[in-house]
């Protein structure tokens, strides 16, 4: 296909990427001139978040295991507080989107440089993205202060995300790269990031599930999940993303789980009005429909399948449809609330896609 004309900007972020990288730190640290780390994690996370402060010594200065999902910003607040109390001049988050979501919320407030240390699929410290909860309400805002400076991905921490959680992580992780294929602003650059970023999922992620601790199955998918996240911070997200944060938002469904159930369904919807994306995803898949491949890779993953599973009631169809339907926004096929009802239905009940 003839190349025609294009914008890319690309985000500054270093990234250090292999299998005991994590060793690398110290370094990282001294390059950043940094000297007083402040190390974020969940509280599922704290016994991490203390052996890495103990490895580095003094250039530790605290840490706070209290990040939670959504973050919220009375988390935020007393992370901050903790930070200003031991002078910390950078945080090192270690952990998925949530411990990332709260290195973020601090440097919103402060500017503080970040090194995040991720070990899930889920790709937030690729992203110039935060969103914050306040008062119920989870708002999201872009913002290049809110990019980590660093990312150090280590293989070794991603051998104990378990299968289940590797299986959906991974495709929510695929999920940006599919809606990154059909963006408005799509580009060249991000597409062959999309497209390798699908493919070294699809390879790994079968393999993850299989054998947890096969490093280089493991490789394949966090490399995979990496492109995935530069995807999300370099595009706008359409229906599918849309879909999954009103299920989220206003029916409490989990995160993850709920990306992989509704990607098929949404990839049908899309795919009369973005056949390329739908060409690309579907190659890299090996499969020869996207929507129906990505319904059988969540299928061997033994993956969620339907929302009726992840707790939506079918009575809570329609408020759904509505809620998704309200407010316009670009998408490669028309908002229709009567078939946005229909897809949503087929996600219910776990039906294949189209
Ligand atoms: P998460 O960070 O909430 O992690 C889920 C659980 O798994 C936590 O208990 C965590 O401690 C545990 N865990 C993480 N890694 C593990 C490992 N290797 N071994 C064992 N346990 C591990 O989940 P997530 O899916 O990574 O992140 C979801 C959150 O991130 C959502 O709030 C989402 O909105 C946000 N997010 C934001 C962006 C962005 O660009 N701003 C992008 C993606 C996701």
């Amino acid at each position: 296909m003839a190349v025609s004309g294009f914008t890319y900007t690309g985000l500054p972020a270093r990234v250090v990427f292999g299998q005991g990288t994590l060793a690398k730190l110290p370094e990282e640290l001294e390059r950043l001139g940094a000297s007083r780390a402040l190390v974020l994690a969940t509280p599922q996370q704290e016994a991490e978040a203390r052996a890495l402060a103990d490895r580095l010594g003094p250039r530790a200065a605290g840490v706070f295991a209290g990040a939670v999902m959504h973050t919220p910003v009375e988390v935020s607040e007393r992370a901050l507080a903790l930070a200003r109390e031991i002078g910390a001049d950078v945080t090192v988050a270690v952990g998925g989107g949530s411990t990332i979501g709260l290195g973020k919320a601090i440097a919103l407030r402060t500017d503080l440089p970040q090194i995040a240390v991720p070990t899930t699929y889920a790709g937030s410290e690729m992203t110039p993205i935060v969103g914050e909860t306040a008062g119920g309400e989870k708002t999201t805002q872009r913002s290049l202060a809110v990019l980590p400076e660093v990312v150090i991905y280590d293989v070794d921490l991603t051998l104990s995300l378990p299968p289940a959680l590797s299986a959906t992580s991974g495709m929510n992780a695929i999920a940006h790269a599919v809606e990154a294929l059909y963006a408005p602003e799509g580009n060249p650059i991000v597409s062959l990031m999309a497209e390798e970023a699908i493919g070294a999922l699809a390879r790994g992620l079968p393999r993850v599930v299989a054998a947890p601790r096969d490093v280089e199955a493991r490789s394949d998918a966090l490399y995979g999940a990496w492109l995935c996240g530069a995807c999300l911070g370099l595009v706008g997200m359409a229906l599918h993303h849309k879909l999954c944060h009103v299920l989220g938002g206003s029916f409490g469904l989990p995160h993850a789980e709920t990306h992989t159930v509704v990607l098929p369904h949404a990839a049908a919807y899309n795919a009369r009005g973005a056949a390329e994306a739908m060409r690309r995803t579907a190659k890299a898949l090996g499969a020869e429909n996207a929507p129906r491949g990505l319904y059988t890779l969540a299928k061997s993953l033994g993956a969620p399948l339907a929302l009726r599973d992840l707790g939506l009631k079918e009575e809570d169809l329609d408020r759904a449809a509505e809620i998704a339907a309200r407010a316009p926004y670009p998408n490669p096929v028309p908002i229709e609330r009567a078939a946005i009802r229909r897809l949503l239905a087929d996600a219910w009940a776990g039906t294949p896609p189209g």
